[in-house]
């Protein structure tokens, strides 16, 4: 098996396929040159200086050698030869293989402004990327973080945390606004509020130059350091070079396999049929990756699966964490449980009166229920989650 792509999904279908005890060589081939390391620490502990290399490693060297795992690190795949089965190096080494697992993952959307190509001006993808943003954290006073999703709230938080000056501009009506409901958006909103975080919403950058960014709606900022989370874009122009179908990400059936039998593609970078999106669908998010990786092991193993994990999601920022289960796109009946003044409370999504996804702002009872009850399809309807006398777990014991 060749893997290419040592982020969280090519790192976990390598030692995955190891627990399968699959015994033929694995290559696993990352263009970073570290080992692979995860991504979720770098926007939060890692940026504060809570956690260093070393920590957020996913395993130490030896593991790769006890494991017979092949990792070439810092190397860079350009070319997929289907016909005589290989990939090719940069350096124009080739790798045979039998069965190709593409785990390329995505990377950063830019910000296509004037002065947005100037240094103080960084993204937030990479371990690399993270240690240039702490170092410059250590010096820098006025920050503006643009974009208000993920990367940009936690960054924000972090920021702020250590006194900095932070703004966030964010293109949209309210914060997060593709991944939860306007109740968690606005509790969010007043949380960075309450911490002394500067919040423009539809708004956008027009331009960064000596020191300042300016924004559309003719206010500008002082900035040492700007920090860009603007959504990411999927790999897919080495399965397209190699005429694989893509469309928003490669295409693969529910065994995650492209229509060449031999490849599969998973992670950030695959559009697979969600059975709780009701449709095919990209998926970034730590989770994905890893269940991806283990059902393709276990297909390889010959313990052939669908992919039906169910998806699940957390963001930290200041000192509440929110935990998100299910894909609530397309939910038009929302339900709160607990109230958002108590900071404790979860969002329940329906489509159609079925269960769809629950957001909890720190109420982690209600997440782990929720995976076990979309796992098992419970039904349970909006009264009965509006309903706090209600124990939700008795309804997944009944079940
Ligand atoms: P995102 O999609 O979560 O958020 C991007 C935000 O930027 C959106 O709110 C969007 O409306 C806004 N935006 C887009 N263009 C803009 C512009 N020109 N000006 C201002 N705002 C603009 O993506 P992200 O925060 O960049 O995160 C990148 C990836 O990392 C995502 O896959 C995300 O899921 C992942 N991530 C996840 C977590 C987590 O789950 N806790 C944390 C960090 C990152």
């Amino acid at each position: 098996v060749v893997i290419v792509g040592a982020g969280q999904a090519g790192f976990q279908a390598a030692a995955s396929l190891r627990m399968e005890a699959y015994d033929a060589p694995i290559t696993l081939i990352g263009e970073e040159p570290s080992l692979p390391y995860q991504r979720p620490p770098l926007s939060k502990g890692f940026l504060e200086g809570k956690q260093n290399v070393g920590n957020v490693e996913l395993r130490p060297d030896a593991y790769y050698r006890d494991h017979k795992i092949d990792l070439i690190s810092g190397s860079e795949v350009i070319r997929i030869n289907r016909a005589n089965r290989s990939v090719e190096l940069r350096s124009g080494q080739r790798f045979p293989y039998e069965t190709l697992i593409l785990a390329i993952g995505s990377r950063v959307r830019k910000l296509s402004v004037k002065g947005a190509e100037l240094d103080e001006v960084c993204y937030l993808r990479t371990l690399d990327d993270a240690i240039r943003i702490r170092q410059r954290l250590e010096t820098a006073r006025d920050i503006v973080v643009v974009g208000g999703g993920f990367i940009g709230l936690e960054v924000a938080a972090v920021a702020r945390s250590m006194g900095k000056s932070v703004a966030v501009v964010e293109a949209q009506s309210r914060l997060m606004p593709r991944a939860v409901a306007p109740v968690i958006s606005d509790f969010y909103q007043e949380l960075h509020l309450g911490h002394g975080v500067q919040i423009h919403l539809a708004t956008v950058v027009r331009e960064i130059a000596a020191g300042q960014v300016f924004l559309s709606d003719g206010s500008a900022h002082k900035a040492d350091l700007v920090i860009v989370g603007i959504g990411v874009l999927p790999n897919v122009e080495l399965a397209q070079d190699g005429g694989l179908t893509v469309a928003d990400g490669i295409v693969v059936d529910e065994y995650l396999r492209t229509e060449d039998s031999n490849i599969y593609a998973i992670g950030d970078c695959a559009q697979h049929p969600n059975p709780f999106a009701g449709q095919s669908t990209r998926i970034e998010s730590v989770q994905n990756a890893v269940d991806q990786a283990r059902c393709v092991a276990a297909n390889i193993a010959g313990r052939g699966e669908p992919y039906r994990a169910v998806p699940w999601f957390w963001t930290d920022q200041f000192d509440i964490k929110l935990q998100m289960v299910g894909l609530s796109g397309g939910s038009v009946h929302l339900v709160t449980r607990g109230n958002p003044t108590s900071r404790k409370f979860s969002v329940f999504y329906f489509k159609e009166d079925r269960l769809a996804a629950i957001d909890s702002i720190n109420r982690p009872g209600d997440h782990l229920v929720g995976r076990k009850l979309l796992a098992a399809g419970t039904a349970l309807t909006p009264d009965q989650a509006a309903d706090e006398r209600l124990d939700l777990k008795s309804l997944q014991q009944q079940a």
